[in-house]
């Protein structure tokens, strides 16, 4: 499974992209955060650290499984 951050609740603050451990996520314009799922290991640590909760599991590349 590969993180998903879900545009609708992330503000963009950058936690995870700072905590990501393989350099996965980064921020688009508007201050919303993405995954790039080729380097997404599954790891968890996003889902875990967001107080938004954006960051979810989902089938790679289909972000409509969330
Ligand atoms: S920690 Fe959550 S709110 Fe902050 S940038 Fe990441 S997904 Fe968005
Ligand atoms: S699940 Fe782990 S590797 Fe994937 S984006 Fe989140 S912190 Fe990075």
């Amino acid at each position: 499974m590969k993180a998903y951050i879900n545009p609708q609740k992330c503000i963009g603050c950058g936690a995870c992209i700072a905590e990501c451990p393989s350099q996965a996520i980064h921020m688009l314009p508007g201050f919303r955060s993405e995954v790039w799922a080729e380097k997404c290991t599954g790891c968890g640590h996003c889902v875990e650290l967001c107080h938004r909760k954006a960051p979810i599991f989902c089938s790679e590349g289909i972000p409509a499984d969330c």
